[in-house]
């Protein structure tokens, strides 16, 4: 393989899936490094709502693919590999992956985010016997089941739903005194009553020798601890961006996202983010889609307007 491209693309999940179709289109050399898996987040969800086109929604492990096949035959070129750390060189970046020394005279990054984890006992020890941050995967593990999801947001309710189609009863745990879902999975929520939304509720660790057996959780408000009996917990506590590789080349947000200007420019030229590892994403699949069109397109640019 040749080792030089116009643009390296580093994440292959929705946001880099879809700059690395948009840069092949308008002519580009891309290499797309995906990571340790192609689809990122979106892998893992049955029915991503939401995504323009899909009426009924579409999975998440599907529309990934389809993507890829889309960019492929735009000419755009993929590795399983994953970025480790660039260097600005001679004008462009130098790419460091694996045993691979790549070069890019620009670079989109688009490695996303990880679900971030409680941090409490039992977790660790736990996890995949019953701890888990997938719903879709071991929601017919935990079929007629009681189970238990961390989380108020749109992915803990989202998956709640998902859970109880099969489970027979899931029980919400918010630690704050409200939800911070939009209004749909709320409504969705409140008309399914396998579901229990408890809040204040803090989980403090998580029982079980070798599978999970039940949860201690805190009541914030009476400063008490109750143990609930659940077969599984699943965990949506927030996102932690993927950007270490960054290692001190630019301040990143509070939120540890990579801060861009409209155009997904970074502070550094021909430094390109997109999706939901950016400052300001908008959280959901067609934003990052939305990012990864915008930061090819500006990326493009900059090359031709360097000739
Ligand atoms: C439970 C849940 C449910 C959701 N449901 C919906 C929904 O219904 N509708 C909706 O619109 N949105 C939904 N979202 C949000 C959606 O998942 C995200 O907006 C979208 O996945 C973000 O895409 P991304 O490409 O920016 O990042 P990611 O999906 O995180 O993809 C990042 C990619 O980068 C790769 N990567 C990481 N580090 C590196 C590296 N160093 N080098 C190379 N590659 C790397 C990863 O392997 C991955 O392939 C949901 C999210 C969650 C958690």
């Amino acid at each position: 393989m040749d080792q030089e491209f116009d643009i390296v693309i580093a994440g292959g999940g929705v946001a880099g899936l879809t700059a690395a179709l948009t840069a092949a289109r308008l002519g580009c050399r891309v290499l797309t490094l995906i990571g340790d898996i192609l689809g990122g987040l979106l892998l893992s969800i049955d029915k991503v709502d939401g995504f323009p086109g899909f009426v009924d929604g579409v999975p998440g492990y599907d529309l990934c693919p389809m993507i890829q096949e889309q960019a492929v035959a735009a000419g755009a070129e993929f590795t399983a590999t994953s970025l480790d750390s660039i260097e600005q060189q001679n004008g462009g970046w130098q790419i460091s992956s694996g045993n691979e020394q790549l070069r890019a005279r620009a670079v989109i990054l688009a490695t996303g985010a990880a679900l971030k984890e409680l941090g409490v006992p039992g977790e660790e020890r736990l996890r995949g016997k019953g701890v888990s941050h997938c719903a879709s995967c071991d929601a017919p593990l935990v079929r007629k089941k009681t189970v238990a999801v961390v989380g108020g947001g749109d992915s803990a309710l989202q998956e709640a739903l998902t859970l109880a189609d099969f489970a027979e009863r899931v029980v919400v745990l918010q630690r704050g005194s409200a939800l911070t879902a939009q209004a749909v999975y709320r409504d969705r929520v409140a008309n399914q009553p396998k579901i229990e939304l408890r809040f204040d509720s803090i989980v403090e660790e998580i029982l079980g020798d070798d599978k999970v057996r039940g949860v201690r959780i805190r009541d914030a408000k009476r400063n008490a601890a109750t143990d609930l009996e659940v077969a599984a917990l699943f965990v949506y506590v927030g996102l932690q961006p993927a950007a270490g590789y960054l290692n001190g080349h630019m301040k990143l947000d509070p939120l540890g996202r990579i801060p861009v200007d409209a155009q997904m420019r970074t502070e550094l030229p021909g430094l390109f983010a997109a999706g939901i590892v950016r400052s300001g994403s908008a959280g959901r699949a067609v934003a990052s889609a939305g990012d990864g069109a915008i930061a090819a397109v500006a990326a493009e640019r900059y090359l031709v307007e360097r000739i």
